[in-house]
């Protein structure tokens, strides 16, 4: 006789955000007890900064005291593009860090089972061998831009390594290429690269006026569907159990043009007016490709359901559709 599984309270911080509400998604609206779906012994309980706010440890205290989580998926962060890195640099390493050690913290001292938190493919070295993979987060320095989100979240997967050797604790992580999709972040200042070329299409669709894009529409990126980054959370909080990270992303094999992005957007929206590059606008970097071949080592066992990735241009129509749907309630 199989005796029932102990009950398991998964506690996912940042659980308004993109990547947070694709989990909600996920889990919610996949079939019960499957393999990315709720399990019967699962409460998943998403909090977000007006329950607490992470950066203060007796609100991070309080909140683990209250929901006693056994597993935490670590979403929250002070995150932002480009422009914000460059100009708050001890902003994001101050608030990232203090973020990160409280929750950390808190596991700890709430005995919580196992917590995957959520690091960036940022925190790779500027100057490295491409492509990226897991075991060189700590080879050089990060890029310039954005040293204090990078070295903040790079803290991290030391972090990990030492609650792991000191108290045996199972803390993890994981790091994603580029996101995107629902309840992305389309404010213009301040958006990834696919949410502010959707919020300019739909400006220039409007107002009929040029579609802009800066630079050459050459550099080559890996993205990933926020729903499908959701799915391989959830597996690796039920099926990873190690401290090493795992990139969550496409294959080098998959990288878009940022030209194919403005393609897809322009085609997503039936843009008819005239659309352009500017040239004048740096490109940054021209790809750095990320390794998911961990990954794919271990995803896919024989006996379970079999994941697969979304196609961008699918992913990306979808995207388009909810930023018109929830236009006045979306962050622009
Ligand atoms: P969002 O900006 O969409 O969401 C951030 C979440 O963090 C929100 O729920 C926000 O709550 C919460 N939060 C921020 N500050 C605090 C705080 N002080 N206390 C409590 N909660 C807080 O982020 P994403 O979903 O895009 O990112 C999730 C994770 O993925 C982050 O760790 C990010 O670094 C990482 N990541 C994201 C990528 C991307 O392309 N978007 C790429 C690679 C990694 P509230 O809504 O109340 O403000």
């Amino acid at each position: 006789i199989l005796s029932p599984s102990p009950m398991s309270v998964i506690l996912v911080t940042g659980g308004s955000g993109l990547v947070g509400q694709a989990i909600k998604h996920i889990i919610s609206t996949s079939p019960p007890n499957s393999r990315f779906g709720k399990k019967d012994n699962e409460t998943w309980i998403f909090i977000n900064s007006s329950e607490g706010d992470l950066r203060n440890p007796e609100d991070t205290k309080r909140l683990f005291e209250k929901y006693k989580p056994t597993h935490v998926i670590h979403l929250a962060a002070m995150v932002g593009g480009l422009f914000r890195n460059m100009k708050y640099k001890l902003t994001f390493f101050r608030e990232n860090t203090l973020i990160n050690d409280n929750v950390l913290w808190s596991a700890y001292q709430n005995n919580t089972k196992k917590v995957i938190s959520c690091l960036s493919t940022c925190v790779f070295p500027d100057k490295v061998e491409y492509p990226l993979d897991e075991t060189k987060i700590h080879l050089g320095l990060p890029h310039e831009s954005n040293f204090g989100y990078a070295h903040s979240k790079r803290m991290v997967d030391i972090q990990n390594h030492a609650y792991k050797e000191e108290f045996g604790c199972n803390f993890t992580s994981a790091i994603p290429t580029n996101v995107f999709g629902e309840y992305d972040n389309y404010d213009l200042e301040d958006a990834h690269v696919i949410p502010a070329l959707i919020h300019k299409c739909y400006l220039a669709k409007k107002n009929n006026t040029p579609f802009i894009v800066g630079g050459s529409g050459t550099p080559l990126r890996q993205f990933i569907y926020s729903r499908d980054l959701a799915k391989l959370f959830i597996w690796q909080l039920r099926e990873y159990e190690d401290v090493e990270p795992v990139i969550l992303s496409v294959g080098e094999d998959e990288e878009v043009s940022i030209k194919q992005v403005a393609d897809a957007i322009v085609e997503a929206m039936d843009f008819k007016g005239s659309y352009e590059f500017d040239t004048s606008r740096a490109d940054g970097q021209f790809r750095k490709p990320a390794s998911n071949k961990k990954l794919l080592s271990l995803i896919n066992k024989p006996g379970e359901e079999e994941f697969r990735f979304t196609l961008f241009k699918e992913a990306l129509q979808v995207s388009v559709q909810w930023f018109l749907e929830n236009y006045d309630t979306a962050r622009t």
